[in-house]
């Protein structure tokens, strides 16, 4: 699998456990839809996923 190509993740959110897709590239951090816990970080310029990765979508 190649690491630089970019994905969309369908990821679980620890807290509430709502499953939404996000890219894995994201420019900006990505919330949960539901509670609004991070699922994605930016860090540095690059997006960091903290939330649970369930399904890589292609
Ligand atoms: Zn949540």
């Amino acid at each position: 699998m190649s690491k630089s190509k970019s994905n969309f993740l369908r990821v679980k959110c620890g807290d509430c456990g709502n499953q939404q897709v996000v890219f894995d590239h994201a420019a900006s951090k990505v919330e949960c839809i539901i509670c609004g816990k991070s699922l994605v970080k930016s860090r540095g310029g690059r997006s960091e996923v903290v939330a649970q990765i369930i399904e890589v979508l292609d």
